[in-house]
Order: structure tokens, then sequence, then C-alpha cells
């Protein structure tokens, strides 16, 4: 089981809608701060609803990018949420 948090310093994750052929990224902090540090991938999969088309438990995916992404894009907050 993946743990959201753990995901942060090297991965992103989408959320992955077959039927539009969407491909979101979602905000891994923000999922943090609403579900909890516990949270695991799965249980955003099952919270999650595609806002195009409103299908439900689109699939995710979890990319790996690298353990010096966050310097280069995001820049998570390290204080109060994690
Ligand atoms: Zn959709």
């Amino acid at each position: 089981m993946q743990i959201l948090a753990e995901l942060i310093p090297a991965f992103r994750l989408y959320g992955v809608c077959i039927p539009c052929e969407r491909m979101e990224l979602l905000d891994l902090g923000a999922l943090v701060q609403s579900l909890g540090r516990g949270a695991t991938v799965s249980e955003v999969r099952m919270r999650l609803r595609c806002t195009q088309c409103g299908v439900r438990r689109p699939d995710l995916r979890v990319v790996y990018v690298g353990a010096d992404a966050e310097a280069s894009s995001f820049s998570y907050r390290r204080d109060g949420v994690l």
C-alpha cells in the first residue's frame, strides 16, 4: 500500500480517466492535508471523480520523477503539513 506522504519527495500522482482520455496531475500536498498523513493511494482513488464526465474511481498513475523534482517545480510546504 502506497502512502501519499511518502510519494511527495520523488513521485507525481495523476488521475486518469479512460472515457475522457484525460490525465490530470493531482496535488499530493493538498491530498495529504485533507486526507491525513497516513492516507493511501487507494483511499484517494475511492474519493476521486472525473470532473468532466463524472466517472467515479478513475485510474491513478504514480510517476517517478526523481528526488530533485521538488526543487525543480513544486515547493511543498514542509512545516505544519508534514
Ligand atoms: Zn472523465
